[in-house]
């Protein structure tokens, strides 16, 4: 008789999470499994729940993985039971695609997400490919580590990748489950940091996490207002909102690079202002393993941590509907050790 599990699906397009007994999962050549303690949510989970980009149903959500391997699959030589690991958004590459063969895994044609291409991490057994899989270093609980395999990877990898430089002003836009992160990592890496973010009810928090700056837009136009302090190098967005980013691109200095996470609506700006100041607007997408390697590496350097909020399984439902209210980054556990 196969063993069973539990683990939360999404059934129908836009229905609730529903938690059913679903058969362990076994880890095929070049997979391991994952025992999972916990794993975060993320708005990134929207797309398996209603079905995007080509999910198919039923799924299990979940890509902010932090766990224990349990067993590997043939000619896996990297990973051995007993391993703490972390999976993130990035479900694996397939190292043949031309992105690939130039050594850009994260642009492969055809990458998978985990949780939306296969099953992910709110269930108390995940199988990932081994090159999609990280080491959690001893220091993180895996509740913490959770968050950064997808919100914190985001941040991290996108601020490391700007332009900006020790001393650099460098803007985050919204104190949410990315931007708490965000504004840490900013100010640990050397950059003089603003938190831009509606009332001042988190500026306190924006403060203590290390935001040096704190502009409240709804006091003034959040672009004006960074040009008031100078101007920035890069403003980070982490939240989908196209007014603000549109009218935050007045906070640039010249040359500077207004870079966004996600949205669904167009952002304006006028090739003008763009030419004029040789401004960009650019995104960023995830990372792959090693990303998230890295990014709880520097976390453990340089005491970044998530602020979290935790969840027994059964509870999915009402924590995703909460997410929005919560308080920073909701995080599923599962098995307690
Ligand atoms: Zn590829
Ligand atoms: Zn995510």
């Amino acid at each position: 008789m196969t063993a069973t599990m539990r683990a939360v699906q999404v059934q129908q397009a836009g229905g609730p999470f529903v938690v059913a007994d679903v058969p362990v999962p076994e880890p095929k050549p070049g997979q391991v499994r994952v025992r999972v303690h916990a794993c975060g949510m993320c708005g990134g989970d929207a797309i398996p729940r209603f079905g995007l980009f080509g999910t198919q149903l039923p799924r299990v959500p979940g890509h902010e993985i932090a766990g224990v391997v349990d067993a590997v699959g043939d000619s896996v030589q990297v990973w051995q039971v007993g391993d703490r690991v972390g999976v993130g958004w990035s479900g694996g590459s397939d190292f043949t695609c031309e992105f690939c063969r130039r050594g850009d895994f994260t642009n492969c044609v055809d990458r998978t997400v985990v949780g939306s291409s296969y099953d992910g991490g709110y269930a108390e057994y995940m199988v990932a490919p081994q090159d999609a899989v990280a080491p959690i270093p001893d220091a993180l609980s895996f509740e913490e580590a959770a968050p950064l395999m997808c919100g914190g990877i985001t941040a991290f990898n996108a601020l490391r990748h700007s332009q900006a430089g020790p001393g650099d002003t460098v803007a985050v836009q919204g104190v949410g489950g990315v931007g708490h992160l965000a504004i840490q990592f900013a100010s640990r890496m050397g950059f003089r940091t603003v938190a831009i973010n509606r009332g001042r009810a988190k500026e306190e928090l924006a403060r203590q996490l290390g935001a040096d700056e704190y502009v409240d837009s709804t006091e003034q136009p959040g672009g004006e207002a960074v040009r008031a302090l100078g101007g920035a190098s890069v403003i980070l967005c982490t939240v989908d909102h196209a007014d603000l980013q549109s009218e935050l691109v007045n906070g640039l200095r010249p040359n500077g690079r207004l870079i966004v996470l996600e949205g669904q609506q167009p952002i304006q700006v006028t090739g003008h202002v763009l030419a004029t100041d040789r401004l960009s607007v650019s995104g960023w997408y995830s990372g792959v393993a090693q990303d998230s390697e890295d990014t709880m590496n520097f976390a453990v350097l340089r005491g970044v941590r998530p602020i979290i909020e935790t969840h027994p399984l059964e509870d999915a439902e009402q924590a995703f509907q909460n997410m929005s209210k919560a308080n920073l980054r909701n995080v599923l556990l599962l098995h307690m050790n």
